[in-house]
């Protein structure tokens, strides 16, 4: 099929996520044909520079060879097994490696093949671990303006009102504390005393709190300090309650360290893994947490206390070799290390920013760099105005409203940082024109 024919034989039989399907009258669904590191191509050989790595799924380029040559290896040995009763090599390996590289408590893994269902596992472990201590806890406590995903369970911990509030009359209870309002100290202190207010009005009736440590990505790249989650260790503590690291979008090295928690020193109950865990090649995903948890679900079949939560694919021997690959990426080419550069580099970059008339803000987390603009009108549609010049301009940049950030896998250069950030900087300045 020709990239016509595509277009318009999705367009009769897709439905696309996060999509007004109407859009698609206007707004040309853009065929890709091929990716080769940080760069996709469409059907005329035009390149774009993956700015967004993919929705933050891709760490190391579009088809690498060395995650392609292991993925092959495994598909040619074994390409699924049932995981109720049995294991295989790929996923015992992958969980050694991810208990050793997770903040130190980190002991037992549970997988599942998406972020949000990962959330759903976390939830409901916390709930029913305090149910087979004889204790009904029926709240979650989360943070304002946070994401944790779509599933229903998922939605009723998050507060973005574009994705919740249709559903709002169906979903769980859930308490939301405030987010620190900006990187300050100051403001991890303020919102650190609100969130023991709401502990202690609902004392004995809270299981956990669920945090996404740093950065509320998907909550328009929302940063705050690692103080913040030191407090809120502390107090989950103090009351008893789980705390939940959701580090599907900030983990594996976003945000400069491995994983996020690592800022603040903090060992979370539990914590969930998706988006790099692969390298942006395959579903899975991973819910890491104590030997504590763990023990309260071990005992005799007759006391029924098992976990009960399957999917068909949990632990497909193909995503966890991918996820074994990434992870021998990141051992083998000192990845961390050598983003140091690129961050430093993006920092340099996002001053210039400052200068425009309609910029508000810049902030960055590690390889994470965000460029807030002013408020528009909704129906001025600025993201999709930003989106539409980036792409002419060979650049996938997807801003979340007024927000432009750059989120790129981790493979590019500082010349190829700075072609992205000078077409959004060109971007920015066509809207003052139009
Ligand atoms: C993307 C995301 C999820 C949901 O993951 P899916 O795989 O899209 O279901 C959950 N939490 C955070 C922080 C995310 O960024």
């Amino acid at each position: 099929m020709n990239a016509k024919a595509l277009v318009r034989e999705d367009l009769a039989h897709i439905w696309h996520p996060c999509t007004q399907m109407k859009d698609h009258e206007t707004l040309p669904l853009l065929p890709i044909k091929s990716g080769e590191g940080i760069y996709l191509f469409d059907f005329d050989n035009n390149a774009y520079i993956d700015g967004v790595s993919s929705w933050w799924v891709n760490l190391f380029g579009h088809c690498h060879p060395y995650i392609n040559q292991k993925i092959k290896e495994q598909i040619d040995t074994l390409e699924h097994v049932i995981f109720a009763g049995f294991t295989h090599e790929p996923i015992v390996r992958l969980s050694q490696r991810l208990c050793a590289l997770s903040p130190q408590g980190l002991e037992k893994c549970f997988y599942a093949d998406n972020g949000s269902s990962a959330i759903e596992v976390a939830l409901k472990m916390s709930f029913q671990y305090f149910k087979n201590r004889g204790e009904k806890r029926p709240f979650f406590v989360s943070l304002q303006n946070s994401y944790h995903g779509e599933t229903i369970g998922a939605l009723a911990v998050g507060d973005v009102k574009l994705y919740k509030e249709v559903f709002e009359d169906i979903l769980l209870q859930t308490l939301q504390a405030p987010v620190p309002k900006d990187q300050s100290e100051e403001a991890a202190l303020e919102a650190a005393l609100a969130l023991e207010a709401i502990f202690q009005e609902h004392r004995g009736k809270i299981a956990a709190f669920i945090i996404e440590p740093l950065v509320q990505c998907a909550g328009g790249m929302h940063m705050y300090h690692p103080l913040y989650i030191k407090r809120a260790r502390t107090l989950c503590d103090a009351y008893d309650i789980h705390l939940i690291a959701d580090e599907i979008a900030v983990g594996f090295g976003r945000t400069g360290k491995m994983f996020a928690c690592e800022h603040a020193g903090v060992s979370p109950d539990f914590m969930t893994l998706s988006k790099g865990l692969t390298g942006g090649y395959l579903p899975l995903s991973v819910v890491l947490t104590t030997q504590n948890v763990y023990d309260a679900f071990y005992c005799d079949y007759s006391e029924f206390k098992a976990f009960l939560h399957s999917h068909s694919y949990t632990g497909n021997p193909l995503a966890c070799s991918a996820a074994n690959a990434t992870l021998d990426i990141f051992e083998n080419e000192s990845i961390l290390e050598k983003n140091r550069e690129k961050i430093a580099f993006m920092a340099s970059k996002l001053d210039a920013f400052q200068q425009l008339k309609n910029v508000r803000s810049i902030r960055q987390m590690g390889m994470i760099a965000v460029v807030e603009l002013d408020e528009y009108p909704i129906d001025f549609r600025v993201n999709l105005k930003i989106f539409t010049y980036a792409l002419r301009h060979g650049v996938i940049l997807r801003p979340l409203g007024n927000v432009v950030y750059f989120m790129p896998p981790y493979v590019i250069t500082c010349k190829e940082i700075e072609t992205m950030m000078n077409v959004a900087y060109e971007a920015i300045l066509s809207l003052n024109t139009l």
